[in-house]
């Protein structure tokens, strides 16, 4: 006998997975450079130069025994102090190293915060559309997930749907931006709206609301667009970030938590951070790479790459007469199907041989995320396949 619900989630794939792999298959039938797979987020821009020269470094010149040694399981002092200082002087804000946890990546900053944060039968609301996997990961908890659906004219918060969507178990809510997948980064006015209905809420049900804010994107943003610090917004905060955008490095598994020092019991929700980072046996994120991120800090690998893709495809497309928002940051662009079945839609899409990402699973269905993290030759041959795909729809009309 196993658990049920885990053999679930390990015997059918998410949809992006799925996609992924069918993709690998069809490059090996008809060779790679003839399939336009747009399904994953795995960045295509390498590493920052220094990323390498620091690791070959540390290998050279450090005692092999202690770097490849355990550190602190909540991580090493010296980075977590080197964190704390490089936040504060960037966003001007009180940053204490004693309550940074060090994580493998933001999937696992995401799971450690809420199962430090939730009982079975909370509420956790999602901004949607969302990353499919929050789902998995607030579920496995034993808590609900809430999605409340954004203006999908912006993909801006609507703060009465939010109010609605409160009760009196709510106890988090997860915010991504720049997110993933509509490439909206939230405007100061978003933030100080989410803030203002957290404070009321918390304030209504005598406990805290906590604001989960999931950060991979943060540093990918295009022209003078603001991405504001959320601790300064809002107190009840916890940042989840991750190397794995920014430096192009998801492989190698590397984040860390921040609790706002300003936070309501700030040392014991950092207690309940370091209790399920121990439960879930993620103590001690990868020793090698947690010892590269002081000599990193503020690097991002080439995303000027990024922005040529963004204003390529999305100009391109809204020519052939697709409707999408310009993404301000990350590297996604959602666009409104063809047709209201987006699964269809993306079946047809394949015809073209584009692999693109059905959005049922962001819960925002009728849409498709297409990851314009890859080549921008890739981008430039497969326009040709979007403008038959939309005329193919446009010739039934
Ligand atoms: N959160 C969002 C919004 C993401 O898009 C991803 C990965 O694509 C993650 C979290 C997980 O990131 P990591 O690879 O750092 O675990």
């Amino acid at each position: 006998m196993v658990n049920e619900k885990m053999r679930g989630l390990g015997a059918c794939r998410s949809v992006i997975r799925e996609l992924f792999e069918y993709g690998k298959k069809r490059k090996a039938e008809i060779g790679a450079e003839n399939v336009f797979d747009f399904s994953i987020g795995n960045p295509s821009v390498p590493s920052p130069e220094a990323v390498n020269e620091t690791l070959v470094g540390l290998l050279r010149e450090r005692d092999a025994v202690s770097l490849h040694g355990y550190t602190s399981a909540q991580g090493d002092v010296g980075v977590r102090r080197a964190i704390a200082d490089y936040v504060a002087s960037t966003h001007g804000a009180t940053v204490d190293p004693d309550l940074i946890y060090l994580t493998v990546g933001a999937a696992a900053s995401l799971t450690v915060s809420l199962t430090a944060l939730l009982e079975a039968g909370d509420e956790v609301i999602l901004l949607a559309p969302f990353f499919p996997e929050y789902r998995v990961f607030v579920e496995r908890t034993g808590a609900v997930a809430v999605p409340v659906l954004c203006n999908t004219k912006t993909f801006q918060p609507d703060f009465e749907a939010l109010r609605a969507a409160i009760t009196k178990k709510t106890r988090a809510i997860i915010v991504n931006s720049p997110n993933n997948p509509t490439g909206a980064v939230l405007t100061r006015e978003s933030i100080e709206g989410i803030a203002k209905v957290l404070e009321e809420a918390s304030a209504a049900n005598g406990a805290p609301i906590y604001l989960i804010a999931d950060e991979p994107y943060r540093e990918l943003v295009y022209g003078d667009v603001e991405v504001p610090y959320l601790p300064h917004f809002y107190r009840n905060t916890l940042v989840c970030y991750s190397f794995s955008k920014s430096l192009s490095l998801p492989g190698e598994r590397i984040g860390y938590i921040l609790v706002s020092p300003q936070a309501d019991d700030a040392v014991a929700v950092y207690q309940a951070v370091c209790g399920a980072g121990r439960a879930l046996g993620f103590v001690c994120a990868p020793a090698l790479f947690q010892y590269m991120i002081p000599s990193v800090l503020g690097m991002t690998s080439d995303i000027s790459i990024y922005d040529r893709n963004r204003r390529l495809l999305y100009d391109a497309l809204t020519e052939y007469g697709y409707e999408a928002v310009k993404p301000d940051g990350a590297f996604y662009l959602f666009v409104k199907a063809l047709e209201e079945d987006a699964n269809a839609f993306c079946e047809r899409a394949k015809q073209y041989e584009l692999l693109l990402v059905p959005s049922d699973s962001f819960g925002c269905p009728g849409y498709v995320r297409i990851s314009y993290c890859v080549t921008t030759e890739q981008i430039q041959k497969s326009l040709p396949a979007f403008k038959r795909l939309a005329e193919s729809y446009q010739a039934e009309k």
